[in-house]
């Protein structure tokens, strides 16, 4: 089961390293099939990158720029990210679209330049408040799927991770309401319908996982990580204390 942690930018370099340090020390008394990814901010990567080596954590990054390289100021190569011990990368996360602007199509170039250079996207979307009282849910998942996902062609090793996150569900950005189980296990039933559309039945079972994300918190997590279709969690707030963060994966892997 997959334990993603999104530090975000809420703690500094220095904070990244001691709750790394703590983590890396908890992780050794946990089941074998716990796969935890932290990613912390660009400037955390190469210290936490060397810290967790050997420990059997994996290291992600919160976004990567469209190309290798090149005269493109301020951006941060997939390539590079891959050298310096990231297996993962955060795409198209809520903040960024809102944010930033991120565009789909951004995102689609993007979730390419992360494959090329051997990194598994997680690919964040979800509907926004507004849009879920609107019963435009379906459209807005399909939507952003098919537009960042369209033309992508993935290969036998290739691996993909879908991250359902209902932005009103996002404990910074959210409106205070948890998803509920059932909404999730809808939403992951759409999530699968258009991942067979696009790459197939059986590249959903060998490339695909769908994860859920949204105040996933000690006491919740099970009932999300229960569902059928789901195979891991992505985790913002919960994962800034390590002995939250581990308390989470032990209450998802409770049988
Ligand atoms: C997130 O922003 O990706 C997230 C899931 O945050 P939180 O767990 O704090 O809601």
């Amino acid at each position: 089961m997959l334990f993603i942690a999104n530090w975000k930018m809420k703690i500094d370099v220095a904070t990244t390293i001691a709750l790394t340090d703590a983590l890396s020390q908890k992780v050794r008394t946990l089941p074998e099939d716990a796969e935890i990814v932290l990613c912390p901010s660009y400037l955390g990567l190469m210290v936490v990158s060397a810290r967790l080596k050997g420990s059997g954590v994996k290291l992600g990054a919160q976004d990567c720029f469209w190309e290798g390289q090149g005269a493109f100021t301020g951006e941060v190569s997939p390539d590079d990210l891959r050298m310096q011990g990231c297996k993962f990368v955060i795409l198209g996360h809520s903040e960024r679209r809102q944010y930033l602007a991120e565009t789909n199509e951004q995102i689609h170039r993007k979730l390419q330049a992360a494959l090329r250079a051997g990194l598994t996207p997680v690919l964040c979307i979800g509907e926004d408040y507004q849009q879920r009282a609107n019963n435009q849910k379906d459209y807005v998942l399909i939507k952003q799927l098919q537009e960042a996902l369209q033309g992508i062609a993935l290969g036998q090793e290739d691996r993909l991770v879908v991250a359902y996150e209902p932005v009103w569900a996002i404990s910074t950005g959210g409106v205070g309401i948890e998803a509920t189980p059932d909404e999730v296990q809808y939403a992951s039933e759409v999530i699968r319908h258009i991942i067979i559309d696009l790459f197939g039945a059986a590249s959903l079972k060998q490339n695909v996982q769908i994860v859920y994300g949204g105040s996933v918190n000690p006491n919740n997590v099970k009932a999300f990580t229960a569902l059928p279709a789901m195979s891991g969690v992505l985790v913002g707030g919960a994962s800034l204390k390590a002995e939250e963060f581990i308390k989470l994966i032990r209450a998802a892997l409770d049988k």
